[in-house]
């Protein structure tokens, strides 16, 4: 757990999430923000700050991340309309927490390309 992490005090209980999913290494909650009608973060229960700092050895995790989003979009009902997966990186990226996390958004048409 890295100190003074908004995602890690989620992962530990100290902040409670609405939880959409959990298993041993993944979370899922709605953001507190919501940019799209259905609006869910994914995270590894493990700090990793952004995809920058994602290793070889993690290929696992961050397939296990994939699966998790394709079955939260099912259990949401958005998997046939269609969902868009977003993971923002760094300045640029737009990243504001650095707990690497998936945004995946649904419930409505995306537009292309993203602001
Ligand atoms: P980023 O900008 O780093 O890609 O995404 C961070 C996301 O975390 C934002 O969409 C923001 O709304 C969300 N967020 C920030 N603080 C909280 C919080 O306390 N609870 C939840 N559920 N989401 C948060
Ligand atoms: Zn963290």
């Amino acid at each position: 757990m890295a100190e003074n992490c908004l995602f890690c005090k989620m992962v530990s209980g100290a902040i409670k999430p609405d939880t959409v999913y959990e298993d041993n290494d993944i979370l899922a909650f709605r953001d507190i923000n919501p940019q799209a009608p259905a609006h869910v973060l994914i995270i590894p229960r493990r700090h990793i700050t952004s995809l920058n700092e994602i290793k070889k050895e993690d290929a696992g995790l961050a397939g296990a991340l994939l699966i998790a989003a394709r079955r939260i979009a099912e259990d949401l009902g958005a998997a046939d309309a269609g969902y868009r997966l977003v993971i923002n990186t760094n300045r640029d990226g737009g990243q504001t927490v650095f707990h690497i996390h998936l945004h995946l958004l649904a419930g409505r048409p995306m537009k292309w390309p993203p602001g």
